[in-house]
């Protein structure tokens, strides 16, 4: 089976002790390659995960979440306008808004959203977003921006069947996490089960979310076997099937920046 993870954080210290183990593992399980999501750590800012995805051979993202979004001052904004020009970095992200946990005031989330897809749009990556309990306001700010211009996924879908029509309108992919395995996620499902599967991903989100049977241990990227068996089992295809879509969607969107067929722009 070939597969990909599209979005993890193995860049993280929780898995300092072990990464080369947690890779090979993944190999193993026939990830071929993997995104890993930047966040702004205190020390490295934004580097942490370009610098340990770069040791591994798997691109990178860079972007202020919306958990982080308060503490983000503009000198975080500078640096991250300077490595969105870095070819090693294929996307801004993630980014968005989390009306669920609400770390970051809501105003300054938006705010934080909306000049974060200008930047994509200014040097022409997609956006990896993060919503939760956001449906709404995240297909708005989508749309009123002009994220269609240069595409992305909506990451660790959550949403009801009403964002995930508004974001595939605007060309964009949705990837699913572990969360889609869950008791009571029907509404997920449904989502899984009638998608186009030529806009699908699949992810861990790790070292959170770790999916049915691991629920409860650290998640790694191996277990993104168990989404894409769920999401197959759903749409009543084999697991390979998906594994093999979303591997070629993930170079589709990650490969060149933005939509499908739309070369990168200018860096
Ligand atoms: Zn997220
Ligand atoms: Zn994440």
């Amino acid at each position: 089976m070939t597969l990909v993870d599209s979005h993890t954080h193995i860049d993280m210290p929780q898995f300092d002790v072990d990464r080369d183990a947690v890779v090979a593992r993944a190999r193993e399980a026939g990830v071929q390659t993997m995104l890993l999501v930047g966040g702004v750590d205190e020390e490295q800012g934004h580097r942490r995960a370009l610098t340990v995805a770069d040791a591994l051979g798997f691109p990178a993202s860079a972007g202020v979440h919306p958990h982080e979004a308060r503490l983000a001052e503009e000198r975080v904004y500078d640096e991250l306008g300077g490595l969105a020009r870095d070819q090693r970095i294929v996307a801004i992200g993630e980014i968005g808004l989390d009306f669920h946990y609400d770390h970051s005031p809501r105003d300054i989330q938006r705010e934080a959203f909306r000049r974060q897809i200008r930047l994509a749009r200014d040097v022409g990556l997609p956006v990896i977003v993060h919503t939760r309990e956001a449906d709404d306001e995240t297909a708005k700010i989508l749309e009123e921006e002009g994220a269609r211009e240069v595409g992305g996924v909506i990451h660790c879908f959550t949403g009801a069947a009403d964002l995930a029509r508004r974001s595939l309108d605007l060309g964009f992919f949705i990837s699913f996490s572990g969360i889609v395995a869950f008791p009571r996620a029907e509404v997920i499902q449904e989502v899984a089960r009638n998608m186009p599967l030529d806009r699908l991903l699949v992810e861990t989100d790790a070292p959170f979310l770790a999916p049915p049977p691991h629920r409860g241990k650290r998640n790694e990227p191996a277990f993104v076997v168990e989404v894409a068996r769920k999401v197959a089992a759903l749409r009543g295809v084999s697991a390979a099937e998906v594994g093999e879509a979303a591997l070629g969607n993930f170079h589709r969107l990650f490969g060149h920046g933005g939509q499908p067929d739309r070369a990168r722009g200018p860096a």
